[in-house]
């Protein structure tokens, strides 16, 4: 095979497996809006939940809820 018709066939590929990736989501994954303050989350983890403060203050409510050990 060669090089250049490797290189679409992968990107062939990743394609397809983001077109299903995106097909797929499930509903629990975010939408670009943090759940908990309905403010627009950072675009580097557009994925997410929530933004990065309020993600901060998940994890510090379920260490809390965990026992409040950091481990
Ligand atoms: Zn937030």
């Amino acid at each position: 095979m060669r090089a250049e018709d490797w290189a679409s066939d992968m990107e062939l590929r990743e394609r397809d497996a983001l077109l299903a990736r995106r097909r797929n989501q499930p509903t629990q994954l975010g939408n670009g809006v943090c759940r908990e303050c309905l403010e627009p989350v950072e675009v580097q983890r557009a994925d997410a939940l929530r933004c990065i403060s309020c993600q901060r203050d998940h994890e510090h409510r379920q260490r809390i809820k965990n026992g409040g050990r950091n481990v």
